[in-house]
């Protein structure tokens, strides 16, 4: 009943043109294979750069793409709708992911078995969420490690590196499907000579936008004087809410 779409682009072989399909004017008595054929914005303006050659935006197809069904790229009849492709793409549960640890980078790890692998190889702390009130006083030792806060099968991860706080929700988004976004509310606090919460450094207060896979920078941390940010021990106090 619809029709199954191909959006890779021919420059790149990316499925790009979900976000705008171009093509190169010059269809015929081209040496260039590219010509002709659909590409997505960034490949389109590197052959026109290239062979001077104009492309335009195939602006017919928009309503084609709307009306068709896409693949998911990691596993064969997913059936899904333009509107939900991107993001099925980065939630999808058998997405394979590259540790984020600066110095690991191993790869693929789907999303269990990136957070067992993070509490295990990387020392990352593991505590349940509550999904009500703060948690307070997680433990946050040094940069380049940080926590792994388990929910109802999903992971809510927190590290930090010499820069900022980072975060990832790592879970199975198709087994979450009524609940899209939640309320994620962090503050990061710096210790003190006691090894106890002190001095707030920053915080992050805002919906997350839905449930999906990817690295979210949530604050900086400032450069303190004197101190050697990867010598310093830190604390999270951290407030999911599922948001109905
Ligand atoms: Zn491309
Ligand atoms: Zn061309
Ligand atoms: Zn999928
Ligand atoms: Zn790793």
């Amino acid at each position: 009943m619809f029709m199954r779409l191909d959006l890779s682009c021919s420059g790149c072989r990316q499925l790009r043109l979900l976000d705008r399909a171009y093509q190169c004017t010059l269809t015929a008595g081209s040496l260039d294979e590219a010509c002709g054929q659909l590409l997505c914005y960034s490949c389109s303006r590197a052959h026109s750069i290239i062979t001077s050659h104009p492309c335009f935006r195939v602006v017919g197809l928009d309503s084609r793409i709307m009306a068709g069904v896409i693949d998911c790229p990691y596993r064969y009849g997913a059936n899904l709708t333009p509107a939900n492709y991107m993001k099925h793409t980065r939630s999808c549960n058998l997405r394979g992911l590259m540790c984020p640890m600066a110095m690991c980078r191993q790869k693929p790890f789907f999303w269990n078995t990136l957070a067992s692998h993070l509490i295990d190889h990387h020392g990352f702390f593991n505590e349940n969420i509550p999904y009500e009130g703060y948690k307070e006083d997680i433990p946050l030792i040094r940069c380049g490690t940080g926590v792994v806060l388990e929910g109802q099968e999903e992971y809510f991860v927190f590290f930090i590196t010499e820069t900022g706080l980072y975060f990832i929700w790592l879970g199975d988004a198709e087994a979450k499907h009524d609940l899209p976004s939640f309320l994620l509310k962090v503050h990061l606090y710096q210790a003190g000579s006691d090894g106890r919460p002190r001095e707030e450094l920053g915080h992050y207060l805002s919906p997350h936008p839905t449930r999906i896979m990817d690295v979210i920078h949530l604050c900086v941390i400032p450069s303190v004087a004197n101190i050697n940010i990867t010598q310093q021990s830190f604390y999270l106090r951290v407030l999911i809410e599922d948001r109905a």
